[in-house]
């Protein structure tokens, strides 16, 4: 008898909002086992309901003991996770000398110790099943910097060195690690930024929807022979920082 291919087990680390909602939705229209993690668990039970996910898990990613019992739980409810999705990220954004010592820790934190973290506890299942996926969502100002984002920049680039990294690590477990780069999109995160002056810069001449980012991410997870990629998403933006 033919059996049936088993469905994957996806994690969403700030899947109830923004980018990775879109992302979580597009993993459930594949008919995946979809998990949305975020600190508001209101809001990512609301979201799971709303696109046909899986599982709504409460968890800060800048605390480690949060992110372990995430992961036990998810095992516990749907399995061993195949893909890791990171887009759990916050802006504080200032010119350095006005940006507060507790925003710097917050995103540093939140950014990149907590995707490291995630990426860590997501690989030992990982290497136990002998294979899986990981994309982590960095951002054109880790590539390329911006005025007032300095601190955001530098664990967006932190980000990468440690995605580079992790995927020489982890290749021959059959794992692999790459980074999706957005410019700017519509989200939360962009609301209060002035579109049409910033349109001007960018050559597609718009903002990137979350669904656009969320293909990328998509095509990464399910390419079996990519690793280390950094995949830029906007709008050819970089073509003229
Ligand atoms: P949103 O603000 O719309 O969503 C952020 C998500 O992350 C929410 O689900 C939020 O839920 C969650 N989150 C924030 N802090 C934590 C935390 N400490 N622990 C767990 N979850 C957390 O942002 P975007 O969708 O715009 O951004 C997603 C990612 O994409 C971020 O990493 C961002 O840096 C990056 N990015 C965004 C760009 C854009 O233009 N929008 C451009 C380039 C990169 P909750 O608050 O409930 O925890």
């Amino acid at each position: 008898m033919k059996q049936e291919p088993m469905s994957k087990v996806c994690a969403v680390f700030g899947g109830s909002r923004g980018i990775g909602k879109a992302i979580a939705k597009l993993l459930a229209q594949k008919d995946y086992k979809v998990a949305v993690i975020s600190r508001n668990l209101e809001v990512a039970q609301a979201a799971v309901t709303e696109i046909g996910a899986h599982l709504a898990l409460s968890c800060d990613v800048s605390k480690e003991n949060e992110i372990q019992c995430t992961f036990k739980e998810i095992k516990n409810n749907l399995g061993n996770i195949d893909y890791l999705v990171n887009s759990a990220g916050i802006s504080r954004d200032a010119l350095l000398l006005r940006t507060r010592s507790e925003d710097i820790m917050s995103l540093l934190s939140i950014n990149l110790v907590g995707t490291i973290q995630t990426c860590k506890v997501a690989l030992k299942g990982m290497i136990q099943q002998q294979g899986g996926a990981i994309v982590n969502i960095g951002s054109i100002v880790g590539h390329k910097g911006n005025i007032g984002q300095s601190i955001y920049g530098a664990s967006k680039e932190g980000l990468i060195g440690f995605s580079k990294s992790l995927a020489k690590e982890v290749a021959k477990r059959n794992i692999r690690v790459n980074v999706v780069a957005p410019g700017f999109i519509h989200t939360d995160m962009t609301s209060g930024l002035k579109e049409d002056s910033l349109n001007k810069m960018i050559p597609l001449g718009r903002f990137g929807e979350p669904e656009e980012v969320a293909q990328s991410v998509l095509f990464l997870l399910e390419s079996p022979y990519i690793t280390g990629h950094v995949l830029v998403v906007d709008g050819g933006l970089q073509l003229h920082l």
